[in-house]
């Protein structure tokens, strides 16, 4: 295939599985960082951060045994944002506080690790906090918002920004929109010094502080591409007492196709959080997509597949379980660890096969699926379909293996032996 052909291909791809992981009951887990872990990256690409610590005990005073300046902030690290405003399931309200005494830090620590905390853009119920930051306060004189954002609509990066920071962008979005500036980036030129001294005009930075800002800014968009970076948000990105530029806050989200050159971000992921089958799904490369309600799970490989496979079943009065994609050059080992995942369910009561061969080779699927039915002496109805690159000889090696298969002819036939397999 040529380069063109390929990436018109993936886009495609790209596409459907967007559109399926959207889909309402679908949910799959894009990485995503803690605070101070985006800060290392921006401290690394040379963007102006507050000195920091994480804490992951009370007790551990080591930490900031040499950690010594005026005023401290403590802030809790969760994977999610309004945590200034937010409360903790103890009562104890704001996750992000301010002191000048060293001994109220512990205290403020304890208060926060171990607890959940509960802001706008959490579950009802809170995410625990598991690590605390303790970072060198400033003294913030105005917030700015800026963002970096990936956006389809123009091709490419796109700056949005407001001299209005610290406070929800879509509001003032609404509300003042000709305080929101939105600029799109050539990414062929760059973000020119022009461009970046205007943006820092537009958030109001003044005399020296423009060149800051838009210093910061050029960093800010160096670093969106170093890393595959699909948005950056600094809210804030502070103006200080004594004249400085801060990213004072920062969250970012990562392309995840880009995972196999940006190991050491993607290596970062704290997926404590997480449904452990995703988590080992991912170490074998594939996709494993939990759905709720459903009985049946889903072997395919394709997002497209995934999407057909669903509304068949669907068709025939079945839900599926779950999706586990093993993607387009699946060897037999992932298939079993693929069973392992889906038989893991307790929910799944049939597993349904779908998989077309085209640079997958049905025998290699057919092997994967004989093992895995042996190894993990499958108690479940088990229907398979494939189609297309050496499909007569895997159908020879599942019926010759004596194991209780039953094969379907195609996907509609599959679907109804997965449905009546249940009823
Ligand atoms: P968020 O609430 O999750 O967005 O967390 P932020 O890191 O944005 O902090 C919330 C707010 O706390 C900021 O908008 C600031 O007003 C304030 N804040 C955060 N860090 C500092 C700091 O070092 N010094 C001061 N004075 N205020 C801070
Ligand atoms: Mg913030």
């Amino acid at each position: 295939m040529s380069n063109l052909i390929l990436r018109q291909f993936n886009n495609k791809i790209h596409r459907i599985r967007n559109t399926l992981l959207s889909s309402s009951s679908i949910q799959k887990r894009h990485l995503n960082l803690l605070e101070f872990q985006s800060k290392k990256l921006l401290d690394e690409a040379g963007v102006a951060i507050q000195k920091f610590r994480v804490l992951e005990s009370s007790n551990d005073k080591n930490t900031l045994s040499d950690f010594n300046v005026k005023e401290y902030v403590v802030k809790a690290q969760i994977l999610a944002g309004g945590r200034g405003k937010g409360h903790f399931d103890n009562g104890f309200k704001g996750g992000v506080h301010l002191t000048k005494d060293k001994q109220e830090v512990f205290e403020l620590v304890n208060k926060m690790l171990g607890h959940k905390l509960i802001t706008k853009q959490t579950p009802k119920e809170g995410i625990p906090v598991k690590k605390v930051m303790v970072a060198d306060s400033v003294n913030i004189v105005r917030e700015t918002y800026f963002c970096i954002i990936l956006d389809r609509e123009h091709n490419g990066p796109v700056i949005i920004c407001s001299p209005d920071g610290g406070i929800d962008i879509e509001k003032v979005a609404e509300e003042t929109p000709d305080r929101v500036k939105t600029v799109a980036v050539d990414v062929i030129k760059g973000l020119s010094n022009e461009t970046a001294l205007d943006l820092a005009e537009f958030l109001q930075f003044k005399g020296n502080l423009k060149e800051k800002a838009a210093y910061e800014i050029k960093k800010l968009y160096e670093l969106f591409n170093k890393v595959d970076a699909t948005q950056i948000e600094i809210n804030p990105l502070a103006e200080t007492d004594d004249g400085r530029v801060i990213a004072v806050d920062a969250k970012l989200n990562f392309d995840d196709n880009a995972q196999f050159r940006q190991r050491p971000i993607f290596d970062m992921d704290d997926t404590s959080e997480s449904d452990p089958k995703e988590v080992e799904a991912q170490k074998y490369n594939l996709n494993y997509i939990s759905m709720q309600g459903g009985n049946i799970g889903c072997m395919v490989n394709g997002a497209g597949l995934a999407m057909g496979t669903m509304d068949i079943i669907k068709l025939h009065g079945g839900e599926p379980a779950n999706f586990l994609d093993v993607g387009g050059g699946a060897n037999e080992e992932q298939v079993l660890k693929a069973f392992h995942i889906i038989t893991s369910d307790k929910n799944v009561k049939a597993i349904l096969v779908n998989v077309f061969g085209g640079i997958v080779n049905c025998a290699t699927i057919a092997n994967g699926i004989i093992k895995a039915s042996k190894s993990i002496n499958l108690s479940v109805p088990l229907i398979v379909r494939l189609e297309g690159n050496n499909v007569e000889a895997a159908k020879k090696l599942l019926k010759d293996s004596g194991l209780n298969i039953q094969t379907a002819e195609d996907l509609d036939d599959a679907a109804k032996k997965a449905v009546a397999a249940i009823k």
